[in-house]
């Protein structure tokens, strides 16, 4: 039974904070409450998710008009919330929702990806082909069916909303048909692993693909009318790095420190090479047990390493468990080529798996275990992307060198090898500050500038 105070209660709740005056503007309650904070944020999750019907979601210029107005009313609320009372962790929780929202409107007043950008759709479906153990059951398998079966209309929705070729860029064209290839490859990839289990859905498998195919012709048959430069320019840039990633630096700061950091660490490894000039130099690993071996080996020192000099607090979910050959492809057979970070991990790993499994391995569980209604959830909109990279690169260089991880046993010319990684990252980091503002024709096909500019928005630092 209701008592007078809490049937008040109640319907304050069912009114949310929304009030709207005689002239029908949001009129937003003001609240000092955190609780308020964590109910508006939960409604802003759902809020941002896009209207949808059988699988499909609604892109179209209407639907995102309709949701660009509404995000004003969830900003008003924001803004009626006053957190100056609170600890600094709550604070911090509304200055994340502020930059989630944000964030939101990026999209909606500059990106307008849905309208502009050829590789969007592509964003919505390339995880479609990612299944965990097979065989599904009655609800995984469902949702999987409707997934497949939805990809034909979400690309032809595609080709509707992308109607004003003269404001697409070809280059988002051309990293479209890269990213979309990988989808398309991670699609035939699972059409094999259901063949024994689910030979059902093989029909939709084929479906999807040839939509892909039909998307991608599409692209190519229309790409020389889309005529748009593709960078969002300075200031909305600068209006990103300091609105939604929270960034106290402005795009040309950033430049600045990266090419300080680019000439200190170019002068650094002069100085290794010249100290480590009679020193033989590292062999490169040469088959999948010789590298197995030296990552379980760079694991167990990094680990040692940790425990031993408290670099800081290991939580006891912290631990490489799930992380040995998660993405190092052990299984494999030994390539004939490889990429260029390879260069480093099969002569001196320390520095790789500092960054992949001491940053971002322990940053995704230290993420997953956290249950806290606002900092455990999910971060859109690369929010939090300039700190993962940021801590892993600092990671490769700080607590390797500056901590003296390499100093002890490993060879000295492990600290060079650790130089020329940090040299290739400030030289990257360079080139890609650059792409951020990049003009038309300009796009290199190199996977990692697709990711740069599929964000547009990957700040210097990343
Ligand atoms: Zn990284």
């Amino acid at each position: 039974m209701f008592k007078g105070k809490s049937v008040v209660a109640v319907f304050i709740f069912f009114v949310s904070f929304t009030l709207f005056n005689c002239a029908g503007e949001n009129v937003a309650i003001e609240s000092t409450l955190y609780e308020d904070l964590v109910s508006l944020n939960n409604e802003f999750d759902i809020f941002q998710q896009p209207e949808t019907s059988s699988g499909v979601p609604d892109y179209s210029a209407a639907a995102m008009e309709e949701k660009y107005r509404e995000l004003k009313t969830y900003q008003n609320r924001l803004k009626a919330i006053d957190p100056g009372s609170w600890s600094v962790p709550n604070q911090v929780d509304y200055h994340l929702v502020r930059a989630e929202m944000n964030g939101y409107e990026f999209q909606h007043r500059v990106l307008r990806p849905w309208l502009i950008d050829p590789g969007f759709y592509n964003v919505v479906i390339r995880r479609y082909g990612r299944v965990g153990n097979l065989p599904l059951d009655g609800d995984a398998l469902a949702g999987l069916r409707e997934r497949l079966q939805s990809v034909s209309a979400i690309l032809e929705q595609a080709t509707v909303n992308l109607n004003s070729f003269s404001d697409i860029s070809g280059d988002l064209g051309t990293l479209a048909v890269l990213s979309l290839g990988d989808t398309r490859a991670s699609l035939e990839a699972l059409s094999g692993r259901l063949a024994g289990h689910h030979p059902g859905l093989a029909p939709d498998v084929e479906r999807a693909l040839a939509a892909i195919d039909d998307y991608i012709g599409w692209i190519e048959a229309n790409k020389s009318k889309m005529t748009a430069r593709a960078g969002v320019g300075k200031e909305n840039y600068n209006w990103l790095l300091k609105n939604v990633y929270l960034f106290p630096y402005t795009w040309e700061d950033i430049r600045t420190i990266v090419e300080l950091e680019d000439n200190r660490v170019r002068t650094f490894q002069k100085l290794e090479e010249n100290r480590n000039r009679n020193v033989p130099a590292i062999k490169p690993v040469q088959s999948q047990e010789e590298y197995k071996a030296s990552v379980s080996n760079a694991i167990d020192h990094i680990m040692d390493f940790i425990r031993d000099e408290e670099i800081f607090t290991i939580d006891d979910f912290l631990t490489p468990d799930d992380y040995f050959g998660s993405w190092h492809g052990f299984d494999n057979p030994w390539p004939e080529k490889h990429d260029y970070f390879f260069n480093f991990s099969h002569r001196e790993p320390v520095m790789e798996e500092s960054h992949e499994m001491v940053g971002h391995h322990f940053d995704g569980l230290r993420s997953r275990n956290d249950d806290r209604p606002v900092r455990g959830g999910r971060r859109p909109y690369k929010i939090g992307t300039a700190r993962h990279e940021g801590f892993a690169f600092a990671l490769e260089e700080q607590a390797i060198l500056t901590a003296g991880m390499l100093m002890a046993e490993r060879s000295p010319m492990s600290r060079l090898r650790s130089e020329r990684s940090g040299h290739y990252q400030t030289s990257t980091c360079t080139a890609r500050t650059g792409v951020t503002l990049m003009q038309r024709n300009s796009a290199s096909t190199t996977r990692r500038m697709e990711n740069c500019l599929k964000a547009v928005t990957i700040c210097g630092l990343n």
